[in-house]
């Protein structure tokens, strides 16, 4: 049967609205469309290949486990899911971890613990949450309302209540909004999807020791920071303050859908058996895969290379930066980045997007202002020199548009 993207607009509900090109095949960070053209990958499928496609090792761990047992249910345990569990508690602060298929669904896991958590020990007038403007948490109806964009949870009826928000990195903004009512703080401890945005080092450790005076239990949405993203294990580990619960997705699988919520002994106690649950989370087949990624990431040498390709990246981008004038800055950290356009390009994200496509490049947006990068964590150097090269002629192509 021949498929096209046409195929898509006709049977497909058009909450999406996927590129020309129809991919078919991928191979660490190039990837094959349709009509056999070769693309470089800058998106790593928002932030997920963490070690490009089919990786020979996440292959085997795939077929391996393929061949062996792929479903349960949570009625019954399984090996991969008990390790994974055991290397993601040793690699952190947590002690207990509860699997999931994406990270709404950890993120989602996490919020009703905390108000279970709170509703337990504190009682129900404890069950403020408070979030960030431009934070990004998940579609779920819970997720996106705790998330800081009012559009995306808008006109679905009524919200789940007592959920606050205010800006990022305004502590002063942020001391105001907390109470004893609070019951917990969810943040991205670098914002991706809001514009690839980092904390003060002040507002984060205000931020924890306010929850700490408010008894409130502090949320890190480590999704798409996650898994040696920003050369660190998890993001929280560069920036000196532990949360209370941390969620994991994206990278944690490499491609395999798996998410996982993270927490300390204590604050798991309140997910009782039969207070919350999943059919396919933690099942053996995402696990095995999850696992083998982990152990990869998880390695001195891999996450000093993702500085490395950072430092790579920052340079290529200041030389193309400097003959065309197109940036204000270049942030985020290791294999997050985002390039801020400045303001005679203000709302144009898009533009470099699809002529980045055109030169047979793939990389992401972060709103309307931000070009975001989001490779695989191991893109070899001469990926990262010719996808640089790509992108410079589609900076050229807007700029000279104009
Ligand atoms: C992508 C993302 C999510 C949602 O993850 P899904 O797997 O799409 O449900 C949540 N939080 C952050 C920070 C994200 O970047």
């Amino acid at each position: 049967m021949k498929v096209t993207r046409a195929t898509f607009d006709e049977v497909m509900v058009p909450n999406y609205n996927p590129a020309g090109m129809v991919p078919v095949r991928g191979e660490g960070s190039r990837v094959w469309d349709q009509d056999g053209a070769e693309y470089i990958d800058f998106a790593g499928g928002i932030a997920v290949n963490v070690l490009g496609h089919c990786h020979p090792e996440l292959v085997k761990a795939l077929t391996e486990q393929g061949n062996k047992l792929w479903h349960l249910s949570n009625v019954f345990t399984n090996e991969p899911a008990m390790r994974l569990a055991s290397k993601l508690t040793s690699a952190t602060f947590a002690d207990k971890v509860y699997f999931a298929n994406s990270g709404a669904e950890a993120n989602e896991a996490a919020l009703k613990l905390a108000r279970r958590w709170a509703l337990d020990k504190h009682g129900e007038d404890k069950n403020q949450i408070i979030a960030f403007n431009k934070g990004f948490h998940g579609r779920t109806f819970f997720t996106v309302t705790v998330g800081g964009q009012a559009a995306y949870s808008d006109g679905f009826g009524p919200k789940p209540g007592a959920v606050d928000h205010c800006d990022y990195n305004d502590l002063e903004a942020f001391e105001k909004l907390i109470s004893d009512s609070t019951c917990a703080v969810m943040m991205e401890p670098l914002q991706g999807e809001g514009g690839i945005i980092s904390p003060d080092a002040d507002f984060v450790k205000g931020v924890r020791e306010l929850c700490d005076k408010h008894n409130a239990l502090l949320i890190f949405d480590e999704v798409q920071s996650g898994v040696g993203r920003t050369g660190h294990l998890y993001a929280y580990m560069g920036l000196g303050v532990t949360p209370d619960i941390l969620t994991s997705a994206k990278s944690l699988g490499g491609g395999f859908p798996i998410g996982a919520m993270l927490t300390t002994t204590e604050i798991a106690a309140h997910l009782k058996p039969g207070t919350h649950g999943s059919t396919y989370g933690g099942n053996p087949l995402a696990c095995a895969v999850a696992e083998k990624a982990f152990d990869i990431v998880n390695d001195p040498a891999v996450l000093e290379g993702v500085l490395q390709k950072e430092a790579l990246f920052r340079e290529l981008l200041a030389d193309i930066n400097n003959k065309y004038h197109v940036f204000s800055e270049i942030r985020g950290k290791g294999m997050l980045l985002g390039c801020a356009l400045n303001d005679d390009y203000q709302g144009r994200a898009r533009d470099f997007l699809v002529a980045s496509a055109d030169e047979k490049l793939m990389c992401l947006v972060a709103g309307m202002n931000v070009v975001r990068f989001a490779p695989s964590l191991i893109i070899p150097e001469e990926d990262i020199r010719e996808g640089m090269a790509r992108f410079e002629r589609a900076v050229a192509t807007v700029a000279n548009a104009k």
